[in-house]
Parts: structure tokens; C-alpha cells; sequence
């Protein structure tokens, strides 16, 4: 195996909820690190909060999501629907969660490829319908993490119910962090843009000594065709 992709699978090894956080997600919003990751803590809380007060552990996810008044949870194949460019999505008209199997299909087959059974395919998918039951619990509370993270100073983005419904499902389910289904997916799938990423991040930390999201300037992003296993 390369260094470089070395470095890239130890992001696997230890994963960081909030570096990948900021990695993925919130790099491209607007204001300083320090501000947006002060409201990606408040957000990651309100989550937590939630996740304590709604999940009961002794039950699946599946059940979770009925007992919190979802009507079905629904396994979308290639043949019924066009496939969305999403592994789940949270219907609210009909209160329904839908799991796309091609999308899962390819998250499995990316980590195949980089030799990490991060995720088995029934925990990827609770984790997937737990982060859904967190939008689902957006709706029925008509509270929505975007309007909290603003209300916060920080920038309105659709991407801050996604921080919520990953730290709902962490809190709910655990290790590994529901941020590696993302990071994995693109080290298969979009390996220029982790890379590009990377250098992002590391520019926006650099030179801040008391930067709570502590660069990782050894880590650089290579395509997994390039490792030998
Ligand atoms: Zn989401």
C-alpha cells in the first residue's frame, strides 16, 4: 500500500465526528472555523438531546422509526423507482423513509475496495434509517437544525439538518460515526474532491494555533484504484 493512501484509510482508523464534519460538510460554508464549529457543537447537542429523549436501543431502527409515527420504512430497487442520487430519504407528505439499495450497494463495494468492512449492510442501513428519523423528527417538531445553526450566527445551509440527523444517529447507535458512509463513498467515487477537500481544510486551520479542528496535513486523498492490498 502507498503512504498516501495509508494516511487516507487511517481516517477510517480514528474517526473524528467533527473534523469530518468540517471536512465534508461545512468547509464550503461561509464565517471562520471557530464560529461554525461552536454551532455545529449547539447543533450536535440539540441532536444528542433528542436521540436520549426518542430512541429506544432496545428496539431496531426500523421499530424506532414506526413508534416515532413514520407510516413505512421502504427499500427503493433500481426497477421500482429512478434512483436518486441519495442512499435514504425522508419523504414528509407521507411520512415515509425510503432506503435505495443501488446507492447502498455502491457504499458496500467502496469499501471492499479499500479492505475496511467499516459497515455489515443491515447496520449501514439502520444507521441510514436512523439518520432519517432524525428529518422526520425535524417535521413533526417543526424545528429544523438550519434555523437553529442561524439563530447561532452561523450560515443558513441545508447541510446543518445533515450534522443533526449524523449526530442523532451516532448518539442513538454508536461507533463507527455515520460520517464515514460520506467519506467512504468518496474515496471510491469522487477521490478529487476528498482531495481537494483535504487541502481546503488544512488552508482554513492553518496557522490557527487554538483552531478546535486540528489540521491533519499528513493525510492526502488518492483514487483506491491506486492501492496494493
Ligand atoms: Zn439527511
Amino acid at each position: 500500500m502507498t503512504e498516501k493512501a495509508g494516511d487516507l484509510l487511517s481516517l477510517l482508523d480514528e474517526p473524528d465526528a467533527a473534523y469530518l464534519d468540517h471536512l465534508l460538510y461545512l468547509r464550503r460554508l461561509r464565517g471562520a472555523i471557530r464560529e461554525k464549529e461552536a454551532a455545529r457543537s449547539f447543533v450536535a447537542a440539540a441532536a444528542e438531546r433528542w436521540s436520549r429523549q426518542y430512541w429506544d436501543a432496545s428496539v431496531s431502527a426500523e421499530g424506532n422509526a414506526l413508534a416515532l409515527g413514520v407510516k413505512r420504512v421502504r427499500t427503493i430497487r433500481p426497477a421500482e423507482l429512478p434512483v436518486l442520487p441519495y442512499r435514504a430519504f425522508y419523504d414528509a407528505s407521507a411520512s415515509e423513509i425510503r432506503i435505495f439499495s443501488a446507492e447502498l450497494d455502491n457504499v458496500l463495494s467502496a469499501q471492499e475496495e479499500c479492505g475496511r468492512p467499516v459497515f455489515s449492510r443491515p447496520v449501514l442501513t439502520e444507521r441510514l434509517i436512523a439518520h432519517e428519523v432524525f428529518h422526520h423528527l425535524e417535521s413533526q417538531r417543526g424545528e429544523f437544525m438550519d434555523s437553529l445553526a442561524a439563530s447561532r450566527g452561523a450560515a443558513e445551509s441545508r447541510i446543518w439538518r445533515d450534522i443533526g440527523a449524523n449526530a442523532f444517529a451516532n448518539a442513538a447507535l454508536g461507533s463507527p460515526p455515520n460520517q464515514l458512509v460520506d467519506l467512504i463513498w468518496m474515496m471510491k467515487y469522487a477521490p478529487a474532491g476528498l482531495s481537494r477537500a483535504l487541502e481546503e481544510l488544512d488552508a482554513q486551520t492553518e496557522g490557527d494555533a487554538g483552531c478546535p479542528v486540528p489540521p491533519r496535513r499528513h493525510v492526502q486523498a488518492q483514487p483506491l484504484e491506486n492501492t496494493e492490498r
